[in-house]
């Protein structure tokens, strides 16, 4: 820790906002379609909308909603729309959460309580996910006293099915799928999950966090998308991040149960205090109301017109940048990406040289580590207008790596931090 101590005298808004602007003056260039992660932009008309909507609904707080019917009628509408997008019926409940990580620990959370009341036989309860599933479910399980069990995925780095079936033990009571998984980008099979879970009297989770507001639409444009929602029997939750590809402010992702009777395993419920009963279903106490209201916002401005306008323009860039990829010798698209997460591996180059050659051309550059590769988790609307000039360098750094047998100084790769 260095000695700053807390200032005694305020400063003037110009002041302040001037050294604001000046600390971020190194960070990424994601307008420029510098980063292909992190942040999700849809156009300034959308950006527009969500913020509006977050700063008339910056000092409301969702843990009242006696208070504020307004973010009520958000919430169960969002839930509501979310439901009808991912097929859930009419019986489904949900919760708008922080984040993909709160879905996933309240998924986990829910999955453990219901396990406790109908498999009680499972003492120390297990969760099966596939390797490829985000590291929230082992960061979930280590906060509720659960276990991941990884299993590799197969060939085609989607789940591998029979293998997760063979890892399952009796203290087992979750199965994962993602929809789709986020480092190689495919779909896992959902059916094929669905009909174990079911052979088995397990639950079964979905992790739709990076596609939930994106296969809908990329389906409805033609696109193959493999079964993977609500309509898989089988299927009991689903976590669907709306500050994703639902493209509103941060802080917003929906958790859905298939049905209402399994709510009470979701709520934390409490009365041992002299303030009265607390009963929350979201990890979070306090939650944003800007960030309710800006995602109810966003997905009432676009609808599924809207999102469809820019789930195509997305797929058109995803095809734009795997085709000028396969032109680059030495490159190779990782898989067959379902959506527009996109892992690019080298054949007898070392990427991540590649990958250092791109940071100095000015690129944030994410790595995967199996296989090794550089990593384009999340294209939007700020990389359309750079795909040409991204293609080049690419092509460029790939090349000087080629001719001078360039090797990376780190071939370390990391996600976050
Ligand atoms: C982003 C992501 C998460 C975690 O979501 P956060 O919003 O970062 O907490 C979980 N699973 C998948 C597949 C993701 O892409």
């Amino acid at each position: 820790m260095t000695s700053i101590r807390f200032p005694q005298l305020g400063l003037a808004p110009a002041p302040l906002f001037e050294e604001m602007e000046a600390a971020r003056r190194n960070d990424v260039d994601w307008r420029r379609g510098r980063v292909a992660l992190y942040v999700h932009y849809a156009g300034d008309d959308v950006l527009d909308v969500a913020k509006e909507a977050y700063q008339r609904f910056f000092s409301e707080n969702g843990l009242g909603l006696k208070a504020f019917p307004s973010l009520r009628k958000f919430e169960d509408e969002i839930i509501a729309w979310t439901a009808d997008l991912l097929d859930a019926g009419l019986d489904a409940t949900g919760v708008v959460t922080s984040g993909g990580t709160e879905s996933i620990f309240l998924a986990m959370k829910t999955a453990r309580d219901w396990a406790r009341a109908e498999r009680p036989q499972a003492k120390e309860p297990e969760v099966v996910v596939p390797v490829s599933a985000h590291p929230a479910f082992d960061k979930a399980a280590h906060y509720l006293c659960m276990k991941v069990r990884r299993v590799p995925v197969g060939a085609d780095f989607r789940a591998d099915v029979p293998a997760m079936a063979a890892a399952i033990a009796p203290n087992t009571v979750m199965l994962v799928g993602s929809a789709p998984s986020f480092p190689y980008g495919v779909i896992d099979g959902i059916p094929a999950l669905g009909a174990l879970a079911r052979e088995r009297g397990l639950w079964l989770h979905v992790d739709a966090c990076v596609g939930g507001f994106l296969s809908p639409f990329v389906r409805r444009l033609g696109y193959a998308i493999p079964p993977y929602d609500f309509s898989v029997e089988g299927v009991r939750s689903m976590s669907a991040d709306l500050h994703k590809y639902g493209f509103t402010a941060k802080g917003a992702s929906v958790l859905l149960l298939a049905s209402r009777s399994l709510r009470s395993y979701l709520t934390f419920e409490f009365d041992n205090w002299p303030r009265g009963k607390y009963s929350v279903a979201t990890f979070a106490g306090s939650r944003p109301g800007g960030a309710i209201a800006a995602a109810w916002a966003v997905m009432r401005y676009l609808g599924i017109e809207g999102y469809m306008r820019l789930a195509k323009s997305i797929m058109e860039a995803r095809d734009r940048l795997v085709r000028g990829i396969a032109e680059i010798p030495g490159l190779y698209i990782i898989g067959t990406p379902d959506l527009s997460v996109i892992g690019v591996g080298g054949t007898g180059l070392d990427i991540f040289a590649v990958g250092e050659q791109m940071e100095r051309r000015g690129w944030f550059v994410s790595t995967m580590s199996d296989p090794p590769g550089i990593h384009l988790g999340m294209l939007t609307l700020a990389h359309v207008a750079h795909l040409d000039e991204y293609l080049r360098h690419l092509a460029a750094s790939a090349g000087e790596v080629r001719a001078q047998n360039l090797k990376a100084n780190s071939h370390e790769a990391s996600y976050g931090g």
